[in-house]
């Protein structure tokens, strides 16, 4: 496996705290990253100093995230996250620990850890630090919980979603016994919020491996947000381009084509998406159900009426018939009409005649490309 060497910003910070008596090690994400060979977004780093040393020992560093003791260090230019190592004590609501215990000892920090990928440490002279077998998880492609997966599931149930996504994100297996507790706990996802499930739904549908997200429903953890359980036949979601309101809509049809559920729209705004998405997803996927039309003026008048993000999300397979629509610059909204309002109101028309008069020149230009020159227009408004 080959190991990108940390960016000098980032040791400079492990060796200031060093410098200052304390262990300093690259943690979690970015370790697992460089061993994969891929340059990581982030180089999190974890500290025996407590948080007020850090605060101290780096001026302008900034108390991100205290409570959980992670203080952002700035240096030129570059955020890096610098976290006391803790230990976490009882998790009564599913989802967070009741208290968070700074401590000196890094293997101990490690064993809070969701994965054996994600709970590996190094230090700045290039040592691994890997008490869980991390190292050949990695190489087996597993993802494998830290101690007993029914036990870190019971902390925190969204673990059993970052399973998924991380299998998704890397292409990797979840290892047996971690799949099975996931089956078992998968009742626990009743507790957590709904955003939280949604951001890592979404990290799935945009991963290399969107097909993924359907084994969210087939293991039981989406059941409070569906009607009927059963597994989506995902297939499509690999054939569309990364776009979340693609994928989110792509998701939404498998879900009602599969019975799971009725109402796309209620279902993403149980997950809290946005207004947006929730709207057009749903436009999109009603289209979709009913089938798009096959030719181009019938495409041209969907566009008219429900708008370009819509019938993208119900093009599914029928993606180049659109481009092809889209491409060919042919007019199918007012937009791009020859003739604006302000002519109608010029030759006397208004209010509701003024609007039928767009409308049937926007329908004359959708059948007939060619007509859409003003004088052409205007020409059809003095013979009707
Ligand atoms: P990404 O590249 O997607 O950010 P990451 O591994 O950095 O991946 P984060 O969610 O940023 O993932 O978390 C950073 C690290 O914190 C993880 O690698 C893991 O060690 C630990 N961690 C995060 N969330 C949890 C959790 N819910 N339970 C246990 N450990 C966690
Ligand atoms: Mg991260």
């Amino acid at each position: 496996m080959s190991v990108i060497s940390p960016p000098d910003y980032a040791l400079k910070i492990l060796k200031t705290l060093e410098d200052a008596g304390f262990a300093a090690y690259f943690v979690g994400g970015c370790v697992r990253d460089n061993l994969l060979g891929r340059r990581p977004r982030d180089w999190d780093t974890a500290t025996s100093a407590p948080p007020e040393q850090i605060l101290s020992i780096f001026p302008g560093s900034k108390p991100t995230g205290l409570k959980h003791g992670t203080v952002t260090v700035v240096t030129g230019g570059k955020h890096v996250e610098v976290t006391t190592f803790r230990a976490e004590g009882g998790y009564a609501d599913h989802r967070r620990p009741d208290s968070v215990r700074f401590i000196s000892d890094l293997t101990a920090d490690l064993s809070r850890r969701d994965f054996t990928i994600n709970a590996m440490a190094l230090s700045r002279a290039g040592e691994l630090i890997d008490p869980f077998g991390g190292q050949t998880d990695l190489k087996a492609r597993l993802i494998r919980c830290v101690g007993e997966p029914e036990a870190r599931f019971e902390e925190d149930a969204l673990r059993m979603f970052r399973a998924l996504r991380f299998s998704a994100q890397l292409g990797f297996t979840v290892e047996a016994k971690t799949a099975a507790a996931i089956k078992r706990k998968a009742h626990l996802a009743a507790f957590l919020a709904p955003e939280r499930i949604c951001g890592e739904l979404e990290k799935v549908l945009l991963s290399p491996n969107p097909t993924v997200a359907a084994e969210p429903f087939s293991y039981g953890l989406m059941a409070h947000f569906t009607s009927a359980p059963g597994t989506p036949d995902a297939k499509q979601l690999r054939h569309l381009p990364n776009d979340r309101l693609l994928r989110w809509a792509g998701l939404c049809e498998a879900l009602e084509r599969g019975g799971l559920i009725s109402d796309t729209a209620a279902f993403l705004a149980a997950l809290r998406l946005d207004t947006y998405t929730v709207r057009t997803a749903d436009t999109g996927v009603a289209l979709a159900l009913s089938g798009l039309p096959e030719d181009g003026a019938n495409l041209k008048r969907l566009l008219s009426a429900y708008g370009t993000d819509a019938v993208r999300c119900a093009a599914g397979q029928r993606r180049a018939a659109l481009s092809a629509v889209l491409d060919s610059g042919e007019c199918w909204s007012l937009d791009c009409l020859a003739v604006k309002g302000g002519d109608l109101l010029a030759l006397g028309y208004k209010g509701k005649a003024l609007g039928d008069a767009l409308g049937f020149l926007l329908e004359r230009v959708i059948e007939r490309p060619e007509l859409n020159e003003r004088e052409t227009l205007l020409g059809m408004l003095h013979d009707l």
